[in-house]
């Protein structure tokens, strides 16, 4: 697969280009500030764009939605509890001193149905507690068999950090759901699974589990089954 990773500040918020090697074609994951730099990309290397995915809906992954979809214009994916936050980043973003653009109207919303680009899928597993409507991105191969598959590469949003976890305190946040969503939906997919959060560098599964003091305190807390 290849990828192309980028930040910008304010928010230093990571956007993605995922892209088949063999079809060039290519999702967007979280275009925020840092947009104009990943359709230079994606032009440069012409990759074909199918699909906009949205972890989450906080104005720092949205602020670069509605360029993206003037540039290309494909469907902009996103979980459904998470359409209050994708309808108020105008408002979030003028709390920051922010002139955020309007995002589109969402075209679809995750209904457990995978996503293709070439050979690649993306499953989409809810990972509520950040906000409520937050999601990981499971992208790996598609056709290679079950002996030779490896372990996906998760696109978590803000749920979790190498060393840290995300933060609980803004509207529909929830401690004991977001812990939950780390320890049940994203560890079961194996400590080989490379992570990609929505700030700061990539970690794996493995890492987290056996370093992250937020994960270790809260496992030592429900250690007894
Ligand atoms: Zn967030
Ligand atoms: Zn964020």
């Amino acid at each position: 697969m290849l990828m192309h990773e980028a930040a910008v500040p304010p928010f230093m918020k990571n956007g993605f280009v995922l892209a088949c090697e063999r079809t060039h074609e290519a999702v967007l994951i979280d275009p925020g500030d840092e947009v104009d730099e990943l359709l230079d990309v994606i032009d440069r290397k012409r990759f074909d764009l199918k699909h906009i995915l949205l972890t989450h809906a906080h104005v720092d992954h949205v602020t670069g939605v509605a360029r993206a979809k003037r540039h290309a214009n494909v469907p902009v994916h996103l979980h459904r509890d998470d359409l209050f936050l994708y309808d108020n980043a105008v408002q979030h973003g003028a709390l920051f001193g922010l002139d955020v653009e309007q995002p589109p109207p969402i075209d679809r919303f995750y209904d457990g149905s995978v996503i293709t680009f070439g050979d690649y899928t993306v499953s989409v597993h809810h990972t509520p507690g950040h906000c409520p409507g937050g999601v990981c991105l499971a992208v790996s191969r598609t056709s290679s068999p079950p002996q030779e598959r490896a372990a996906p590469d998760l696109f978590v949003g803000d749920t979790l950090f190498a060393g840290s976890i995300g933060r609980t305190d803004l509207p529909g946040g929830n401690y004991e759901q977001l812990m939950r969503s780390i320890t049940k939906v994203l560890f079961a997919f194996g400590d080989e699974a490379a992570v990609y959060s929505g700030h700061g560098k990539e970690t794996t599964i493995g890492r987290e589990r056996r370093t992250n003091p937020f994960v270790l305190e809260w496992l030592a807390r429900h250690s007894t089954s």
